[in-house]
């Protein structure tokens, strides 16, 4: 049966069956050593020159093989103890082994934190690339983040609910990613940008406390912290006003942040709070970096922005549009001038942003859930009554049956895990990213369609570049 490297502990003296790859090998002629590693360690393995067939074998080994091998457990004496190893008190003494795969030549090294390799060369191998230690403490820290958020959020009564990907695209801000019909041709889906609308109709549904980790899909150009797509921890509550979202949200970073990384120190407690206004009076912007000292990594200055306006001119039509989200509600002493649609440009909202370090790393508000407000707002945005009906009909509709006050809130679980293991972009904390300029080179997406899969959607190319 398997030991895990990390059970050795427990087994001094026994012989156990170990699995794993080959980190590297260094060969002293009658002694061999390798570093062993398996998904709990690392852990140096010995081969004496006896038994003899089993010191010839290793002689082939190389790094990245995957071996199985049987070997006693041997503590280390005092002076030969790496501390630098978890597990540097053991070696194991080998006994039998057999390889189970050979690697090729290493296309990249992995031994490294691989800032110094191109991310071409990363991506293109990154299944291997993800074998580094950097890559697979972030991918481990990532889901201890997303487990620590789901047990906070369940444990208050907040449930999981998944929501389409597939679903209508309706002018939410960015681009939509479109996904043509087979079986209505000239008809698409569009992916998500934000489960926004669905969120909304699962407090009509009365379940009062919903959250998801979601994909969110927007077609942007992408930066170092935007991805075509990224993850969000969506939430939303039946009830409530936007101390009480912002309450949860704050309770839960700092329970993350105090029992995940125990190092690292909340400048403030409770988050300060700053208005839209002071920001960009202060910092020149709308996501303060407020650290005290920007030269310490440990340092973690939680901010809230708040007060934002309503709605903003659009440069190129000269009509009024959204700032953050048309389902917002208007702060209450503003909801007089939004239904009589007076004053349009002092109108404040109920967003709220939560900031990290200079990050933006959330966002959200209490929206509006009577259908007329909503329909103001549609309205100012100089919305015909046909695209009203058509783009935002069925919230309409659902709102006229009993819609609870509610509100939510998104944190963007990339940014948050890429801020707290302290990586320069998201790509770092992303399992299989695309490339800044929006490619997947390992599976060499996007990629061409077949004429037959264009002749079953009754689709025409029409290059033009
Ligand atoms: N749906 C919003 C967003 O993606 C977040 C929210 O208001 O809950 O930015």
């Amino acid at each position: 049966m398997r030991t895990l490297i990390r059970e050795i502990i427990a087994k001094e003296g026994e012989s156990v069956v170990l699995e794993g790859w080959v980190r590297n090998r260094r060969d002293h002629g009658k002694l061999i050593f390798i570093d062993l590693k398996d998904r709990s360690g690392l852990v140096q393995v010995v081969f004496l020159p006896k038994p003899e067939e089993v010191h010839a074998s290793a002689t082939e080994l190389r790094s990245e093989w995957v071996v199985r091998l049987t070997g006693k457990v041997n503590k280390r004496p005092d002076n030969m103890v790496n501390a630098d190893q978890e597990f540097g008190a053991y070696e194991i003494l080998a006994e039998g082994l057999e390889v189970l795969n050979k690697a090729e030549e290493l296309p990249i090294p992995i031994d490294t934190d691989g800032r110094e390799i191109s991310e071409e060369a990363r991506m293109k191998y990154r299944a291997f690339d993800l074998r580094r230690e950097r890559m697979e403490n972030n991918m481990k820290m990532r889901a201890k983040v997303i487990h620590a958020f789901r047990k906070y959020l369940v444990d208050r009564d907040f449930i999981e609910v998944e929501t389409p990907i597939l679903g209508k695209a309706t002018p939410e801000g960015s681009r939509d990613y479109l996904v043509p019909s087979r079986i209505y041709p000239g008809k698409c889906y569009a992916l998500p940008q934000s489960p926004q609308q669905y969120k909304q109709l699962l407090m009509v549904a009365g379940l009062e406390r919903y959250f998801q980790i979601a994909r969110c899909f927007r077609d942007e150009d992408t930066r170092g912290d935007r991805q075509p797509e990224f993850t969000q921890l969506d939430m939303e509550m039946s009830f409530v006003k936007r101390e009480d979202v912002m309450d949860v949200v704050e309770g839960m970073l700092i329970e993350l942040v105090e029992t995940l990384y125990p190092n690292k120190r909340i400048q403030q407690k409770p988050f300060p709070r700053i208005t839209y206004k002071e920001s960009m009076e202060k910092y020149g912007n709308d996501r303060p970096d407020i650290r005290e000292d920007k030269n310490d990594p440990g340092l973690l200055a939680f901010c809230w922005v708040i007060d934002f306006p309503f709605f903003e001119k659009d440069e190129e039509t000269g009509g009024w549009t959204f700032t953050h989200n048309p389902f917002s509600a208007p702060q209450p002493e503003f909801m007089e001038s939004l239904m009589n649609k007076e004053n349009i440009g002092d109108i404040l909202t109920t967003q709220y942003d939560i900031v990290l370090n200079g990050y933006e790393i959330g966002g959200g508000s209490i929206r509006n859930h009577r259908p007329e407000a909503l329909r103001k707002v549609l309205e100012i945005m100089g919305f015909s009554d046909e695209k009203i009906q058509s783009d935002y009909g069925h919230m309409l509709e659902a709102f006229k049956l009993g819609a609870p006050p509610h509100g939510g809130i998104a944190p963007g679980v990339d940014r948050i895990v890429m801020l707290l293991q302290g990586e320069p972009n998201i790509r770092e904390v992303i399992a299989f990213p695309k490339t800044g300029d929006g490619r997947d080179l390992m599976m060499d997406a996007p990629s061409e369609f077949t004429e037959k899969q264009l002749t079953e959607l009754q689709i025409k190319v029409n290059k033009t570049k």
